[in-house]
């Protein structure tokens, strides 16, 4: 079985395609045999070791295709079904992966697999942001960066949809169209404006309710400006490296504001919480207020390239392997 593997953490080139033994679903899990799978930001902090894993890995989170096997015990699926998954085990960049069955999921006929394996997680995290972290109501200015991205594309038609007024921030003019045509009332380019007098302007002198920030490190600073007073930052990523270590005061200081850095696997912690979250973005996408563009495709064995070009900001919406 192809699959790809690092050894030592570092850039796309630790990446390596490797043939494995076919592995065997041991009690309570399915074996998968993807037809899709998909690549999130995620998958670069492990291989770059800002998420540490013992090593040598496999990597990846997310995959869609056939149960072709179950183990004892597996009473949710039948070989023949199809199954997708969003929250590993880590290892989905090869030909078939192990789940346990309560991590798997059934996707509704209407999707595809390719849609699976570019939605899943990436809307799995907009539903829990928009719906649990902050419940967005209408009228809330809200700001959201990388909203030209895989998660940010379907969090700006989500939040659109709920009535929030989205401010999105992107980089280049290209990707503000993109973001506009996606429900973005406004898109502003980084380091082209002033984002926080703009977004402060934008929502009549008082700042915004909420920032969704996954870039991290270079726009933290630049989050708690444009915060109302009492507004919270939710910090869920790293694009551009970790937050620093910083003092509460400087919240008090910014306007009593809260923060957050929560993670999709928390909000789906038990079976129960996974079903529902997955139950909402299916929802959502039936309805057709989100729709979630073709993501663009690699092959397998191109992994590493499909990483470079996350990474270099030259992609936008989201990015699957073929095995
Ligand atoms: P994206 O498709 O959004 O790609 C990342 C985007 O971040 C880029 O396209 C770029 O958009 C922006 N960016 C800003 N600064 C940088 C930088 N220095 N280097 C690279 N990119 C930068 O990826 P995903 O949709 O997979 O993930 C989006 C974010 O959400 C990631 O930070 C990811 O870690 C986070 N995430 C968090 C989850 C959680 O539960 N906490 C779950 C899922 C994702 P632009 O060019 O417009 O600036």
């Amino acid at each position: 079985m192809r699959a790809i593997q690092f050894s030592e953490i570092g850039g796309p080139e630790v990446l390596r395609l490797v043939d494995l033994p076919e592995p065997s679903p041991g009690p309570g899990e399915v074996r998968i045999r993807h037809s899709m799978i998909g690549v999130n930001f995620i998958d670069t902090y492990h291989r770059s070791g800002l998420y540490p894993l013992p090593l040598p890995s496999g990597l990846g989170l997310e995959g869609v295709g056939l149960v072709d096997a179950i183990g004892e015990g597996v009473t949710r699926f039948a070989p023949g079904d199809r199954a997708a998954y969003c929250t590993g085990p880590i290892g989905a960049y090869r030909e078939a992966h192990c789940v346990p069955q309560e991590r798997a999921l059934h996707v509704p006929a209407g999707i595809s697999d390719e849609i699976a394996a570019a939605g899943l997680l990436k809307g799995m995290t907009a539903r829990y942001l928009l719906h649990k972290t902050f419940p967005v109501k209408p009228g809330d200015f809200i700001v959201l960066y990388a909203a030209a991205g895989g998660v940010g594309q379907i969090c700006a038609q989500w939040a659109a949809h709920l009535g929030a007024v989205v401010i999105g921030i992107v980089s280049n003019p290209q990707k503000a169209a993109l973001a506009k045509s996606l429900g973005c009332a406004f898109a502003l380019i980084q380091g082209a404006e002033d984002i926080p007098a703009r977004v402060r302007e934008i929502s009549g002198g008082e700042g915004a309710a909420v920032v969704y920030d996954s870039v991290g490190r270079d726009t933290f600073a630049q989050s708690l400006d444009c915060l109302a007073p009492l507004g919270m930052l939710v910090s869920f990523g790293n694009a551009s490296g970790p937050v620093p270590d910083f003092s509460p005061n400087l919240l008090s200081q910014k306007g009593s504001l809260y923060l957050t850095r929560p993670t999709l696997f928390h909000y789906t912690r038990t079976p129960a919480l996974l079903q529902e979250t997955a139950d909402a973005l299916f929802a959502v996408l039936a309805s057709g207020a989100v729709r979630i563009a073709p993501p663009t495709r690699y092959a397998l064995a191109d992994a590493g390239q499909a990483h470079r070009d996350l990474e270099s900001r030259a992609i936008t919406g989201s990015v699957v392997l073929v095995p």
